[in-house]
């Protein structure tokens, strides 16, 4: 069977983001761009149903511009088998990214198809829900393990207080958490080796969608400045200060 992993390029977590002087957006230029780290965890979660020998095949997919055939080749280099870029150089919501991979897993008759909880740029944690109900499929969302036997999946999700779990028919969905895995590092000769696999390229309109985003952002800003702390001489001090400047004790 078929694993579909949708990946998205963002921002590497390690940079510390910049907004744009205009408040347009975050400055991008000539900045490290990655795989989102949830997208990296269903990568190293489908090899290893790969090698586990439930999956033959793994796609990926990433909807984005043309530099973003790089974290394609990443992911092929972690073992996924084929690529797919869709490209589109306009900030493409999670309504209609749900909508290409809809198609391309449908047309690939993929069944199991994992996806990252959230992207961590913009914090949307909606792709997996939209696609799963666009489907008519299950979802097992915030996965921290999953085990497909036969034609079903059982997904242990974190939720508050505990651990749950669900069965899920096959084709389903599943947005990954952190405990899910560990990704593995790209071993060199397979980083080689990525540089050959398939990669195909399409168009948003290939699949009917319009990638014109419906929803306009007007503005983005820094967070507020922490201001600097004071160092206190005496608990008496602590408690006047509490009292009378931060107001936060009657
Ligand atoms: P979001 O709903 O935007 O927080 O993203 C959740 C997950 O949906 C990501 O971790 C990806 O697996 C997938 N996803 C979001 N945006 C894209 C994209 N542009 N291309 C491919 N997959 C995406």
């Amino acid at each position: 069977m078929k694993a579909l992993v949708a990946v998205k390029r963002v921002v590497d977590y390690n940079v510390k983001v910049r907004v744009k002087a205009d408040e347009s957006g975050v400055e991008l230029a000539n900045v490290k761009m990655s795989i989102n780290p949830f997208c990296e965890i269903a990568v190293e979660e489908a090899v290893r149903l790969k090698e586990k020998g439930v999956v033959s095949e793994i796609i990926v997919v990433t909807v984005g511009p043309k530099e973003a055939q790089e974290q394609l080749r990443s992911a092929m280099a972690l073992g996924a088998d084929r690529a797919i870029l869709v490209e589109s150089s306009d900030a493409v919501r999670p309504l209609e990214i749900a909508k290409i991979l809809k198609s391309i897993a449908e047309a690939e008759d993929a069944q199991v198809i994992l996806l990252g909880k959230q992207a961590i740029d913009d914090d949307n944690n909606q792709t997996g829900q939209m696609l799963a109900a666009l489907m008519g499929v299950g979802q097992g969302t915030f996965a921290s393990e999953v085990v497909v036997d036969g034609g079903k999946m059982n997904v242990t999700r974190e939720v508050d207080g505990g651990l749950q779990t669900v069965e899920l028919k096959l084709p389903a969905i599943v947005t990954t958490d952190l405990r899910l895995n560990e990704p593995r590092y790209a071993a060199l000769p397979n980083i080689m080796k990525a540089r050959k696999k398939p990669l195909e390229m399409k168009a948003p309109s290939d699949f009917g969608v319009d990638a014109a985003s419906k929803i306009q952002v007007t503005k983005v800003s820094p967070p507020p400045e922490r201001s600097e702390g004071v160092t206190v001489g005496s608990v008496d001090e602590l408690i006047d200060k509490l009292k009378n400047e931060a107001k936060v004790l009657g």
